[in-house]
């Protein structure tokens, strides 16, 4: 009887929005196709529930390689600050390579060393979809030098590389995959990788 004199609760409110499916490209790289990674990478993002929607085995052509390294201004500067950073938090290059040189000078320098890194052998090119794509096959590959990269992460699980033993032999940091890193260079990727007819 009481509890009719309870005032009523209004009813939850009803959430009508739902994330929207994002794609993504993903590359294995030629050390993964190299050392037998393909199904144990796909695999990952198949457990995770993502969803495969094109997929070829691709001979990168030098140009293609450098479209795909040339995401604009902010990526060379991007990438050289990330060097110079990395040089500075471990005390090395005082004052001689990197140290002196302009951050764009060594994100062109990463760029060549990308190229000559993605024509080295067969790439497997990917298109993945899912709500929150992006960010989650990101956090399943894992930070970009391996060595840092924590257990569980597809670059922590099946690679060991650091900035330095890569630098020491002037190429790129081995590290099986690239993944999109936003929306914007997603869209980009996808449209430099994939006919629209060849996406499911
Ligand atoms: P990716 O774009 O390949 O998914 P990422 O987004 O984790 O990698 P970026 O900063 O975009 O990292 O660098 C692109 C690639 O350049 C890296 O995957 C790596 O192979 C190479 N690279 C980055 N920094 C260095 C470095 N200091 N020395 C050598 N190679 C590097
Ligand atoms: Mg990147």
């Amino acid at each position: 009887m009481a509890s009719n004199l309870l005032p009523k609760k209004p009813p939850p409110p009803t959430i009508k929005m739902k994330p929207a499916a994002e794609q993504t490209l993903v590359l294995i790289k030629p050390d993964g196709i190299e050392r037998g990674l393909v199904g144990e990478i796909i695999g990952r993002f198949e457990k995770v529930g993502l969803q495969l929607i094109a997929a070829k085995l691709v001979n990168v052509s030098p140009d293609l390689a450098y479209r795909h390294y040339d995401a604009g201004e902010e990526w060379f500067q991007n990438v050289g600050k990330k060097v110079q950073q990395f040089y500075r938090e471990h005390g090395l290059d005082k004052g001689e390579a990197f140290a002196k040189m302009e951050p764009r000078e060594i994100g062109k320098l990463v760029q060549k060393w990308n190229v000559d890194y993605l024509t080295a052998g067969p790439v497997l090119a990917m298109v993945w979809r899912g709500p929150h794509a992006i960010g989650i096959v990101r956090k399943i590959v894992g930070p970009t030098y391996p060595d840092q990269a924590p257990p569980g992460t597809i670059r922590g699980d099946f690679a060991h590389e650091s900035v330095l033993d890569a630098n020491s032999q002037q190429r790129s940091v081995h590290n099986l995959i690239h993944a999109s890193d936003s929306p914007a260079s997603a869209k980009l990727e996808i449209e430099l990788w994939f006919h629209r007819k060849e996406i499911i």
